[in-house]
């Protein structure tokens, strides 16, 4: 095992389904190596915060939305083009639609054209209420409130016994506050602004700031950080989100690495 003694989470986008200009689709990478979804502009998202994209090992979806898959032929063909097997790059995603977003990947790249004679990567589809368990990671999920199938993720390092949890997109949903109890701090979207969301409306079923605070407050996490949505209503949704969650509330800056 590697004796480290941090646990980093570097934010890569933390727009809307369509990014703001200079920014980019909620995405991170946790620990330089474990990317959760992908944004519209992977590739140079990860070389701007000087990231090798063949360091990436595994790929956490949260689920099969579009925003959070663009990339992913970038990424393949970065691998294709380094030669560096797919197989090495494993994927873990809702059991409803991993595989086939990644197989229609391929074949956007004309994989049996141009890449006959390469492996497939690994693909790891977990249902809602799966766990995970690789020697440097344990991960737990819990379903999402969302027109497709989602996982919330509790990342725990073992390396440093840290964890957090990442909601990927949810409607307001109590049971998130349970499965990400404790957490050293949650990241949660925030698309609909600094509102509770009417859900008689919420069609797209999404949070606003006030339910992802709601959520950090029962779970008692350490910290909330709010992703996903417009970045001219950041400031809002932070102040918003600190009426009702008494810990600190902050929107990450696109490049920044907290450190647990
Ligand atoms: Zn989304
Ligand atoms: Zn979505």
């Amino acid at each position: 095992m590697e004796s480290v003694s941090e646990t980093r989470v570097t934010f890569l986008g933390t727009s809307t389904a369509l990014p703001d200009i200079g920014s980019d689709t909620a995405s991170f990478l946790i620990n330089e190596k474990y990317l959760v979804d992908t944004g519209w502009s992977l590739i140079n998202n990860l070389r701007n915060c000087d990231i090798d994209p063949l360091q990436i090992e595994y790929l956490f979806f949260t689920h099969m939305h579009h925003d959070h898959y663009l990339s992913l032929p970038s990424l393949f063909f970065y691998f294709l083009m380094k030669r560096k097997d797919l197989k090495d790059l494993k994927i873990i995603g809702p059991a409803d639609d991993v595989e086939r977003i990644v197989t229609l990947a391929l074949n956007f790249l004309q994989k049996e054209v141009f890449y006959s004679d390469k492996s497939f990567p690994t693909i790891i589809p977990l249902s809602p209420g799966d766990n995970y368990d690789h020697e440097l990671f344990h991960l737990t999920t819990c379903d999402t409130i969302h027109p497709v199938q989602g996982l919330c993720y509790r990342f725990t390092d073992k390396r440093t016994g840290k964890c957090f949890s990442f909601t990927g997109d949810s409607a307001y949903y109590p049971k998130i506050a349970e499965h990400v109890k404790g957490s050293s701090f949650l990241i949660h979207e925030a698309s609909l602004g600094p509102i509770h969301a009417d859900p008689s409306t919420n069609h797209a079923l999404h949070s606003g700031a006030l339910d992802a605070a709601l959520i950090a407050e029962s779970a008692q996490v350490g910290k909330l950080y709010l992703v996903h949505g417009a970045l001219s209503r950041k400031e809002e949704c932070v102040q918003a989100a600190s009426q009702i969650y008494k810990g600190t509330v902050e929107w990450p800056e696109d490049g920044q690495t907290i450190v647990l």
